[in-house]
């Protein structure tokens, strides 16, 4: 993150330094994906968390459903060891505010879209090769000998 990223995720507004701002951590269960390079600022922060319950554990934050590891977003401030979750619904909600989230997540998979193609999966080897391609193509009986 460079200087000229001090910008909160939340309203677009300058910050003046790190200071001014909190920087946050999230992964929706998975540590590998995780992302530690949201900021938002003071008066955004507050407003973001100033309702959610973050000591609740294996809930939801702000609606206090349950929260399984992998179905839930897990969140923390930098500087704070604890994470607290928000369900697929509020992590949805709270990510797609943030100006920062490109890709955004998908809200049935709950993953980033890219997440999740694995080797293996998808486009295997021979594309291209399609059924209209078939044998002897170009070789007609007759062609030419007429
Ligand atoms: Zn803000
Ligand atoms: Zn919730």
């Amino acid at each position: 993150m460079s200087i000229s990223d001090l910008r909160c995720d939340l309203c677009g507004t300058m910050l003046a330094g790190p200071a001014a701002g909190v920087r946050f951590v999230y992964h929706p269960g998975v540590p590998a994906l995780r992302d530690d390079t949201g900021l938002v600022c003071l008066r955004c922060w507050d407003a973001a968390t100033g309702t959610m319950d973050t000591t609740a554990v294996a809930r939801c934050a702000v609606c206090a459903a349950p929260a399984p590891r992998q179905r839930s977003l897990h969140l923390r401030r930098f500087d704070q060891p604890d994470p607290w979750r928000l369900c697929a619904e509020h992590a949805i909600a709270f990510l797609n505010s943030l100006a920062t989230v490109q890709p955004k997540l998908d809200p049935a998979t709950f993953r980033f879209p890219g997440d999740g193609q694995g080797p293996g999966e998808g486009e295997g080897p021979g594309e291209g090769e399609g059924p209209g391609e078939g044998p002897g193509e170009g070789e007609g009986p007759g062609d030419g000998e007429a």
